[in-house]
């Protein structure tokens, strides 16, 4: 396969049933909104059924530039780092309340909790360390059983932990601020209440 610049001729397809067509300015209206909120490429091919080279135009025509074309690394390690621990945790906790309460689609509850994280976020002053792809990329371990919520045995809150974390002795990264942290802005201005 060469890229060439010259358009390609497309086989004539058959007329779009109207149903088709609903659902793909469906398609594009998500594409759109999930690129607003600052999803990368990996997020729009997962959640969308949009062609890549489509997903590229729609990216650059609202962003203004090229998506950037490094994948997230495979691993739950930065969810258990201590201050991304307790944004991670805060947005899954404001996840897990939507998802119970309303019957909304999983892309619309990750939308909502994201903007809920980044606004009580944003009222403590602190700089939102979870970034919209990374939000995404926490709901797929925790639907791989890769990570999952462990209540605090002192503060009561629930924490993302590894899944077999000992829950009778869990202490959080809040209650329990590693040596060097000194008194941090995070411990002290979120709540997971
Ligand atoms: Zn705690």
């Amino acid at each position: 396969m060469e890229p060439t610049a010259a358009p390609v001729p497309t086989p004539a397809k058959t007329p779009s049933a109207p149903k088709s067509v609903l659902n793909e300015s469906r398609q594009i209206e998500r594409a759109v909104t999930l690129i607003k909120m600052g999803a990368r490429m990996q997020v729009l091919e997962s959640e969308t059924t949009l062609s890549y080279e489509r997903l590229i135009r729609l990216y650059k025509e609202i962003v203004g530039k090229s998506p950037s074309k490094g994948q997230l690394p495979f691993s739950t390690d930065w969810f258990l780092t201590w201050q991304e621990n307790i944004h991670a945790s805060l947005f899954l906790n404001i996840y897990e309340y939507l998802d119970k309460g309303a019957s909304l689609d999983s892309i619309d509850a990750l939308t909502k909790a994201y903007k809920l994280y980044l606004e009580q976020v944003e009222a403590g002053g602190i700089e939102p360390l979870l970034s919209f792809t990374r939000a995404w990329r926490l709901l797929k371990f925790v639907d791989a059983a890769m990570l999952e919520l462990t209540t605090c045995t002192r503060c009561k809150g629930r924490f993302v932990t590894e899944p077999y974390e000992n829950a009778r002795h869990f202490v959080c990264g809040m209650c329990n601020p590693p040596a060097r942290a000194g008194k941090s802005k995070v411990a002290g201005s979120l709540s997971l209440d």
